[in-house]
C-alpha cells in the first residue's frame, strides 16, 4: 500500500512539472518530447510513440530511444491497428501480450513487446494524435491505475497543441491588417526586404505598386465612415485577388492606400497589371457622388521597379513609386503613372 502511495506522488509530481513546462513556454517540440519521455518512465515502459494525425497520416513527432530510428516516419494510420481504433473510438486501447496479436506490426518483433497501450490525443471532439506505450518481456500489463496517468498526459499534450495553435494564430493576426485581412504595413516591410534579398541574389527586377484612392476624404464626408470601411474591403478583395500570382504580396500601405509587391516583373509589365486593377476598380462602379475624377470611386496608380544592386535600398524603390502616385495625382488621377528615373 504504502509503494502505491509512493507511486502515486511520483505521477502527480511528474504531471505537475510538465504542466510547469507547458507554462513556460518551452518549444511545442520540446514539451511533447518532454511527455513522451515522462510516460516512458512513470509506465516502465521503454517502448514509446508520440503521433500526430495529418490527413489520413500518422507523423511520428516524438520517440524514446529504443525506438528512435521510427522519428520523424509518417505511416498511413490505417495501418497502425491499435492507433487507428484508439482515433476511431476515441477510446485508450490496451492489448495483453503485443507477441500474440495477429495484427501486429512486425517490424515491431525484436523488441520483445509484451504490453500496448494507446491513448487518443483530443482536443474537443477532435482526435489529433496519440500517445502510445509499451512494455517488453517480462513486463507486467497495464493496470487500472496507470490509466488515469495516462490520460492526464494525453491531456497535457492536447494542450500543448492547442497552445501552439494560439501562438499561431496570434501571429497570424500581427500580420494581418484587422479591416481588410490584407497584409499589414509591418508584414509589407518584412516581405518587401526578403523579395529584395531574392531579386538581388538573382538579379531580377522587383516591381512595386502603390494605389490611392481618388478622393477619398469626400467619400467620407458623403456616405460616412463605416461605409468607407465598406469601401476600403471591396478595394482590398480586389488587389487580394486579380491576377494575383503566388509570390505577389497585396497590402494596406496606409489608410486609403495599399501596395503590391511584384517579385520578377519589369516597370512595363508591373503598369500592365496595373492598368487591368484600375480598369477592374472602375468597373466595381462604387457609386461616388462627390469624387473629382466622376461618379464612381477611382484609383490613382504609381509603378516602379529596381533591379536591386549594392547601392541601391528597398527605400527607393518605394520613394519612386511614391513619386510616380504623386505624378498620376497631379495629371488628374484615374491613372496609372510609371516611374521614369
Ligand atoms: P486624393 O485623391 O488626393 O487621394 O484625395 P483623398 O481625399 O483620397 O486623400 P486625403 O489624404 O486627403 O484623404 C484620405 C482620407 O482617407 C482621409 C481619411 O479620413 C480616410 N481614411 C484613412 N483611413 C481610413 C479608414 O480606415 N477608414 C475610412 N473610412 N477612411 C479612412
Ligand atoms: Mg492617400
Ligand atoms: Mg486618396
Amino acid at each position: 500500500m504504502a509503494s502505491k502511495i509512493k507511486t502515486q506522488n511520483e505521477r502527480l509530481s511528474a504531471l505537475y512539472s510538465i504542466a510547469l513546462d507547458l507554462l513556460h513556454h518551452q518549444s511545442l517540440d520540446d514539451v511533447l518530447k518532454t511527455i513522451l519521455n515522462r510516460a516512458s518512465e512513470l509506465m516502465e515502459s521503454p517502448i514509446g510513440f508520440l503521433d500526430l494525425i495529418d490527413d489520413d497520416m500518422l507523423i511520428i513527432q516524438a520517440v524514446t530511444p529504443m525506438v528512435e530510428n521510427y522519428l520523424g516516419m509518417r505511416i498511413p494510420i490505417k495501418e497502425a491497428a491499435l492507433t487507428y481504433r484508439a482515433i476511431q473510438t476515441r477510446q485508450p486501447q490496451f492489448v495483453k501480450n503485443y507477441q500474440k496479436r495477429r495484427k501486429r506490426i512486425k517490424a515491431y518483433d525484436p523488441f520483445q513487446m509484451l504490453s500496448a497501450c494507446t491513448f487518443p490525443i483530443m482536443v474537443g471532439e477532435t482526435a489529433v494524435g496519440a500517445l502510445s506505450l509499451g512494455r517488453v518481456y517480462p513486463g507486467k500489463p497495464y493496470l487500472p491505475e496507470d490509466v488515469e496517468t495516462m490520460r492526464s498526459l494525453a491531456e497535457l499534450a492536447a494542450i500543448a497543441l492547442q497552445r501552439a495553435n494560439v501562438f499561431e494564430e496570434t501571429l497570424r493576426h500581427s500580420l494581418t491588417d484587422g479591416l481588410t485581412g490584407l497584409a499589414n504595413r509591418r508584414h509589407f516591410d518584412a516581405r518587401l526586404t526578403q523579395e529584395w534579398e531574392n531579386a538581388t541574389r538573382e538579379s531580377r527586377p522587383l516591381a512595386l505598386a502603390l494605389v490611392d484612392i481618388d478622393s477619398f476624404k469626400k467619400y467620407n464626408d458623403s456616405y460616412g465612415h463605416a461605409q468607407g470601411d465598406e469601401c476600403l474591403r471591396q478595394i482590398a478583395e480586389v488587389l487580394m485577388s486579380a491576377g494575383r500570382r503566388q509570390y505577389d504580396v497585396a497590402a494596406r500601405y496606409g489608410g486609403e492606400e495599399f501596395a503590391l509587391i511584384l517579385p520578377d516583373s519589369t516597370a512595363k509589365n508591373a503598369a500592365k497589371r496595373a492598368e487591368a486593377l484600375r480598369k477592374r476598380i472602375l468597373a466595381m462602379k462604387i457609386l461616388h457622388r462627390a469624387s473629382v475624377t466622376g461618379k464612381v470611386v477611382t484609383v490613382s496608380i504609381g509603378v516602379a521597379a529596381i533591379v536591386p544592386t549594392a547601392s541601391t535600398q528597398p527605400v527607393d524603390l518605394i520613394a519612386n513609386a511614391d513619386q510616380a502616385l504623386y505624378e498620376a495625382k497631379k495629371q488628374g488621377r484615374n491613372r496609372v503613372v510609371m516611374f521614369k528615373g
